[in-house]
């Protein structure tokens, strides 16, 4: 089976804005994201999506997530966030490694998270926008 973007990222194939790491998860930006801090959490052991994850590893996840989203929440002061996950094509599913997004939300930017053609437009960023959402996250950490 050919690797998945995310087994690329973790096995440092493809760079990625690291956010938290620790023996079981790791958490980057989403190179396209919804709202600035859109924030994935992986598990380093792979599954396919939450269908197939064994209890420990979404154990490991469930630990991390409060975290990383208590850090996002800080940078950004968003007026909520929401976490998301997608299992299979059909329910959004583009990467088949399970993964969580965490996004902030603001009261004047309305989101269609069921828009499955135009699946949530993304911001456009520069590599030092990344580096500054990176910076403002982690420091909050
Ligand atoms: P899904 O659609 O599977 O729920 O989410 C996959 C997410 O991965 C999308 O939000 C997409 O923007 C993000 N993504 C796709 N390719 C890359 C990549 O190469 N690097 C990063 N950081 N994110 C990616």
């Amino acid at each position: 089976m050919d690797k998945t973007i995310f087994e690329k990222i973790l096995d440092k194939e493809i760079p990625s804005y690291k956010i938290y790491e620790d023996e079981h998860v790791y958490a980057f930006l989403d190179v396209f994201p919804i709202t600035k801090g859109h924030t994935l959490v992986i598990p380093k052991k792979h599954s396919r999506n939450i269908l197939d994850c064994e209890a420990e590893t979404a154990a490991h996840i469930g630990a991390a997530l409060p975290k990383i989203a208590n850090a996002v929440k800080d940078a950004f002061n968003p007026d909520g966030i929401n976490i998301i996950q997608n299992n299979e094509e059909y329910a959004g599913q583009s990467v088949f490694h399970l993964h969580f997004h965490i996004i902030p939300r603001y009261k004047d930017k309305h989101i269609n998270f069921d828009n499955l053609e135009v699946k949530w437009p993304p911001q456009k960023l520069e590599a030092a926008d990344f580096e500054e959402i990176q910076n403002k996250i982690t420091s909050k950490l």
